[in-house]
């Protein structure tokens, strides 16, 4: 769920990541002076400065076709993003089109067939998913039959393994019990939400309201009915947040006891996401006051009992994710960071082919008439080209 931005990275809890400690460091104000500096998301690999119009569609459909050669009996981890939200959250820096309009994913999806078939075509016919992860955008903006659509998809060109993990980003503000129990009957067993901050002078400032109320009810609802793996997102370094306050959002957290817990640092990027204007910028914590919002998120959960793991993960000792920890953290991708490490991962309808500078064509119908299933033996063209087009698509 990201985007072609810059953040500011602490390279001190970086360069700690490796091991894991009782209680975060002080660090000291020169320090935090040299590495408050934009850097590239470390979230997605090779990071963004590096992709270049070189590796277009051509180059992307023969990888798939070399992955394909060297590991045909190897299970794939699958991320689709579905990029669409009733409305923007004022802080976002994710790859969304706002609408209210429901048809638009319809279009969406009609393009998101077409790319699964490609790549299937490439990667050899029902290859094994090990993982699959829906990300967003706001997953649940598409209804039960946009979502069964989806599923059909994805099972007509792949085989999902009975112990595949299948995770889902929900807003709790627009999923319904209906949703929850559709994607459970498929098989999804780990749910994702944004939190960001309970407190609601934060949440009016970042334009995105949900309640304390809203979510725990969500969570216990989805382990109800079987959600085994619980994740919630919280972002520091957002306006308005203090110390007590964000401490009074990390004992609900606590409280909710969810199975993981991400704590990313918000990326103030107004040049590349205008809508970041709107907030109250006089108000955002920075040096010290944002580390310190980290800081105390590492020593809450890790007194809670959590792991610390990576930069900016926390999970109880008893998820897979934990184990993870004694053999190295890889294979993220973007927001998603799988339990297990699959051989290959292949985003979808994803932000980094949306974002790709790799140069398009003008219009959206020429995406048709040069990747349409009428000429998907033949054509050139890679699931890549055809993701861009999907999202200026939807976009319109
Ligand atoms: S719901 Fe999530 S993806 Fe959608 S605008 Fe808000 S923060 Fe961005």
């Amino acid at each position: 769920m990201r985007d072609q931005l810059t953040e500011w990275m602490p390279g001190t809890i970086h360069e700690l990541s490796s091991s894991p400690m009782s209680r975060f460091p002080e660090i000291n104000a020169a320090t935090i002076a040299r590495y408050e500096q934009p850097g590239p998301r470390y979230t997605s690999y090779p990071t963004v400065p590096e992709w270049n119009p070189r590796f277009g569609p051509a180059e992307y459909a023969d990888k798939l076709c070399e992955a394909s050669r060297e590991g045909s009996s190897s299970p794939l981890s699958l991320y689709f993003h579905l990029p669409f939200c009733r409305h923007m959250c004022a802080f976002c820096g994710c790859n969304v089109v706002v609408t209210r309009d429901s048809t638009k994913a319809d279009e969406y999806l009609t393009h998101l067939e077409l790319e699964l078939a490609l790549a299937a075509e490439r990667l050899g016919k029902r290859r094994e998913i090990s993982q699959l992860h829906l990300g967003g955008g706001t997953p649940t903006f598409l209804n039960e039959a946009q979502l069964s659509r989806l599923w059909r998809a994805i099972r007509t060109h792949f085989a999902v393994r009975n112990d595949a993990e299948l995770a889902v980003e929900v807003n709790p503000v627009v999923t319904t019990s209906r949703h929850l129990t559709l994607l459970r009957s498929f098989g999804f067993n780990r749910l994702s939400m944004g939190v960001q901050d309970f407190d609601r002078d934060v949440q009016q400032a970042i334009e995105r309201n949900q309640s304390f109320e809203l979510t725990a009810g969500m969570v216990a609802e989805a382990r109800s009915i079987g959600f085994r793996g619980i994740n919630l997102d919280l972002v520091y370094g957002l306006p308005l947040q203090t110390q007590s306050k964000w401490a009074r959002t990390l004992r609900r957290i606590v409280d909710i006891r969810p199975d993981r817990i991400a704590v990313y640092s918000f990326a103030f990027v107004p040049n590349l996401k205008p809508h970041q204007k709107r907030l109250p910028i006089d108000k955002l914590p920075h040096g010290e006051a944002k580390l310190s919002l980290f800081r105390s998120a590492y020593n809450a959960f890790v007194e809670a009992g959590y792991q610390a793991i990576g930069m900016d993960h926390f999970a109880l000792p008893e998820d897979e994710l934990a184990g993870r920890r004694t053999h190295g953290l890889s294979g993220a991708i973007f927001r998603v960071t799988p339990s297990r490490q699959p051989p290959m991962s292949l985003p979808l309808a994803s932000p980094e082919s949306a974002t790709s500078r790799a140069p398009m064509p003008r219009t959206f119908d020429r995406c048709l008439s040069t990747t349409g299933p009428s000429r998907l033996g033949g054509s050139q063209r890679s699931a890549a080209f055809c993701s861009r087009m999907m999202t200026a698509a939807a976009a319109r």
